[in-house]
């Protein structure tokens, strides 16, 4: 989704709750304003020894319900604008979730893929420092986010904590376990998918055992949402990446297509069932379609095409507001995006909690806490939608607004 159509996209769904609620406009401009939003000058020495000066950002969009938490982007696309737009995401979904944290988004305009692991360290070493001044525990903490891993969060730490003279693991969530990370961090947005999809068949009285799933994207989230829904006796008819991927109509071997992609094979190469489009995939009959690859990838030329019953978004922001529209009137059950993939941002604050404490749980413990808060929001979200009429998009930004909005109340306005 273009950087300005993203932000259209936040701001419009912003509108539709905040009239339901009956904000007042003083409290509007308030919650539309970005808090805090720097834009810093990240110089990097490349490996040839030529000297380039990237652009980097950081973006803290509110701070009433605690510390910012937001991921950091490495893409090209990265702009003012799309980290405005997230970051303003990452309030409603904190506040959705019962998080203390505001939101917040931050990342550099490059393309981390052109670049060596050196050049990546001296790249986010510079980062970090730029933007030292508004991070912390306490502050704002970054995660990883498309582009970024576990490596370059363990760089944000590292390069934090020598500036502060003692080691910091709070800073930053998503950080290799070693290090302070958490047990299911890497799994827990794809879990979290499955829990809600698990609650939303439960809604529509789908059973899910031979239930057919499709899934857009088979990276991080994908990959754990098909075998968390295979286990649960689904079966997964087809999985594409962005050139496309594989269909089965009698359910995918799961196992034997990991170990192939594994081993470097190309997914939509791969010599199980049948090769597939991703064009196609939108159109395929099934009970549950899940993207989770990139923005916008439910549009106005695929959305009259969707035979599915439930639309679980692991993808921020995959479904466009037109095709949206065309959803509902279709009567597809969209789970948005602020529920959906709230799993990775819930495990980060587990994550913060245990650094905090210098405390660390089991996975089992860390799995069944993450069932249990995103089944509730699940509920709380269903029980929205049916007391204002409202589709679960607008029921879920409503009680993340409200939220928020309340929190500006009890605090009043500072001096
Ligand atoms: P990833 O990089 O591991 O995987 C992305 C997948 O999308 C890959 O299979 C890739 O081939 C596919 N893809 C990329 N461009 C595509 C295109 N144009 N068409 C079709 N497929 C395409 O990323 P991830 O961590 O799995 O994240 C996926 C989505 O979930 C992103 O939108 C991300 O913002 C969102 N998300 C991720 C997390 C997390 O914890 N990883 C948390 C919240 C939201």
């Amino acid at each position: 989704m273009a950087t300005a159509e993203s932000l259209r996209h936040v701001l419009t769904q912003f509108e539709v709750a905040a009239e339901r609620l009956g904000l007042d406009a003083g409290l509007r401009r308030r919650l539309l304003a970005c808090e805090r939003a720097l834009i810093v000058s990240v110089p990097t020495v490349r490996d040839d020894g030529q000297l380039q000066v990237f652009t980097g950002y950081r973006v803290q969009h509110n701070n009433t319900l605690g510390p910012a938490k937001g991921g950091v982007r490495y893409h090209p696309d990265v702009t003012l604008d799309s980290m405005t737009a997230l970051a303003m995401l990452m309030t409603w979904k904190c506040a959705l979730m019962g998080l203390p944290y505001g939101g917040a988004k931050g990342g550099i305009a490059c393309d981390p893929r052109t670049m060596s692991r050196r050049e990546l360290e001296r790249m986010t070493r510079r980062y970090t420092t730029e933007i030292f001044l508004i991070i912390g525990p306490d502050m704002d903490i970054p995660a990883p986010d498309m582009g970024t891993d576990e490596q370059i969060m363990a760089w944000m730490m590292d390069t934090y904590s020598m500036q502060r003279g003692v080691t910091v693991p709070g800073v930053v969530t998503g950080k290799p376990l070693l290090l302070g990370g958490s047990l299911g961090r890497r799994e827990a947005t794809g879990r979290g998918v499955y829990y809600v999809a698990v609650e939303a068949a439960k809604v529509l009285g789908v059973t899910l055992e031979g239930a057919r799933v499709a899934i857009q994207g088979f990276g991080n989230v994908g990959r754990t949402v098909a075998q968390q829904l295979k286990q649960e006796g689904c079966r997964i008819v087809a999985v594409t990446g962005s050139r496309g991927g594989r269909f089965q109509a009698d359910g995918l071997d799961l196992d034997r297509l990991l170990d192939y992609v594994a081993g470097g094979a190309r997914l939509e190469e791969c010599p199980i069932g049948d090769r597939i489009t991703n064009a196609e995939l939108f159109g395929l009959p099934c009970e549950i379609l899940v993207p989770a690859a990139i923005g916008g990838q439910v549009n106005e030329a695929n959305a009259d095409r969707i035979r599915a019953r439930i639309l679980v978004e692991g993808a921020n922001a995959p479904t466009t507001l037109e095709a949206d529209a065309i959803l509902r009137e279709r009567g597809v059950l969209v789970i948005p995006d602020i529920l959906a993939n709230a799993g990775g941002v819930t495990v980060s604050y587990f994550e913060w909690v245990q650094d905090l404490q210098f405390y660390f749980w089991s996975e089992r413990e860390i799995n069944l806490r993450l069932r249990e808060i995103m089944s509730q929001a699940f509920q709380r979200v269903q029980a929205a939608a049916e007391q204002h009429a409202v589709d679960l998009r607008t029921a879920a930004l409503i009680l993340s607004v409200q939220r928020v909005a309340q929190g500006h109340r009890l605090r009043g306005l500072y001096p």
